[in-house]
């Protein structure tokens, strides 16, 4: 096949600050797919990217052809409407687990493709497999069967859905290309088009536990999205929330999910509970259920039900015991006082370390790891009070994380100021 462009022709177009063509597009991203430009040369296009820019245009240009890379998913015979939620990522960042069975028990479906961990943020998936005999990766066949019978469904995205996006996410992760807006917008933009629903809500988290860690940043990231997706016709909104504190009091794996079956059992954290009503109102009112509250769906059991239908019809048994880690160490104050700061990244980073999270997308994650939190700031504490405890499966793990811990969590006299960022900082529309 005679190819119509060079590859070093487009990357010198973006390198001297030149918009690429719709048709340099198209063609870059399916000779990317089909091996035709090498690695290397879309490395060399992924950072001319990250470090001038692209269009509005190029940006919706690049997001179509990642997505016709693949196969759309079609949801459009199912009876519910089909509303979704993505999430930048974040530390202790559990929401979609009791999100999708309160919007399901609101009358929404809510066909959920999750990912995995990286570096210092949680993956949906990896939380949900320490669920004894819970499957994350269903065929086409079986996604659309569990949400027909339950209405909600979470699993992993199939090779087929945009896999212009897997190739090149693999490739920036280790080329130092992630955080770059066009690219970030285009990549989640793109698989939640291909997934085919008809409304979604954008969680862009903003603080030292995101990708953006400044607000400004966020926004644009937000902004960014919002557009992609109502340009290809997905009802689309952002909200920008923190990410300064890890959410909730738990950050690992099983115990997030033990934290999430706490709220949907009508307890749990006030901002994991605040978090997963604020979304699920967003997302009902895009499906178009209005005469609903989900803070309902939590009080009277209805979302539980929903929450144990869906993890049998993955294989799960959501009354088996979950795994514990074999070792744990507690930090403790070491001063009278008030929690001033917690800082989601050191945090993140101190339960990747303790097997929470895995270095490479190979490595396999430890169910029963990471680290409970018994204060958050505004807290008051007496010296010798737990504040964190550690767990892991292998006590080797402990100093990594302890180090990773250095400076994260500050105790100052009672009374000090704290500054916090609002729990929803912005909403894009
Ligand atoms: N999540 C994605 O799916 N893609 C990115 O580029 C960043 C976060």
């Amino acid at each position: 096949m005679v190819e119509p462009f060079a590859a070093v022709d487009v990357i010198k177009a973006k390198r001297d600050r030149r918009a690429l063509t719709p048709e340099q597009i198209d063609w870059v991203v399916d000779a990317y797919t089909r091996g035709a430009v090498a690695d290397e040369q879309m490395a060399a296009l992924a950072m001319a990217i990250l470090l001038n820019g692209m269009t509005d245009e190029e940006i919706l240009r690049w997001t179509a052809a990642m997505i016709q890379s693949g196969t759309r998913m079609d949801f459009s015979s199912l009876p519910r409407p089909t509303v979704d939620k993505h999430s930048t990522g974040g530390v202790g960042d559990k929401i979609t687990l009791p999100l999708v069975p309160v919007v399901v028990a609101c009358g929404a479906a809510v066909p959920q493709l999750s990912g995995r961990g990286l570096g210092h943020t949680g993956g949906t998936l990896d939380k949900l497999e320490s669920i004894p005999g819970w499957r994350a990766s269903l065929s086409n066949a079986e996604m659309m069967s569990v949400l027909r019978d339950v209405g909600g469904v979470i699993c992993g995205a199939g090779a087929e859905l945009a896999p212009a996006d897997k190739k090149l996410y693999a490739l920036r992760d280790v080329t130092g290309t992630v955080e770059s807006i066009p690219l970030i917008a285009s990549s989640i933009m793109s698989k939640k088009i291909a997934e085919g629903v008809s409304g979604l809500v954008l969680d862009v988290k903003t603080g030292s536990g995101a990708f953006t860690t400044d607000p400004a940043q966020s926004r644009v990231l937000a902004e960014t999205m919002v557009r992609i997706g109502n340009n290809a016709g997905v009802r689309t909104r952002a909200l920008i929330t923190a990410m300064d504190v890890p959410l909730g009091l738990a950050v690992g794996n099983a115990i997030e999910v033990a934290e999430s079956v706490e709220v949907l059992a009508g307890g749990g954290p006030a901002d994991v509970i605040e978090t997963t009503v604020i979304f699920a109102r967003e997302m009902l009112d895009l499906a178009g259920i209005l005469d609903v509250d989900p803070a309902d769906a939590l009080r009277d059991g209805s979302a539980m039900d929903v929450w144990r239908r869906m993890v049998r019809a993955q294989g799960g048994d959501p009354d088996a015991p979950l795994p514990t880690a074999r070792e744990e160490h507690v930090v403790r104050a070491d001063r009278d006082g008030i929690v001033t700061r917690m800082d989601a990244k050191g945090i993140g980073v101190a339960s990747w370390r303790l097997g929470a999270g895995r270095a490479r997308q190979e490595d396999p994650v430890s169910a029963g790891a990471g680290i409970m939190l018994h204060a958050k700031p505004g807290d008051e504490v007496s010296a010798g009070a737990p504040l964190l405890t550690l767990l892991t499966d292998d006590d080797d793990r402990f100093e990594g994380a302890q180090e990773a811990l250095a400076g994260a969590v500050e105790i100052g006299p009672v009374g000090t100021q704290i500054y916090r960022l609002p729990l929803v900082i912005d909403r894009i529309a």
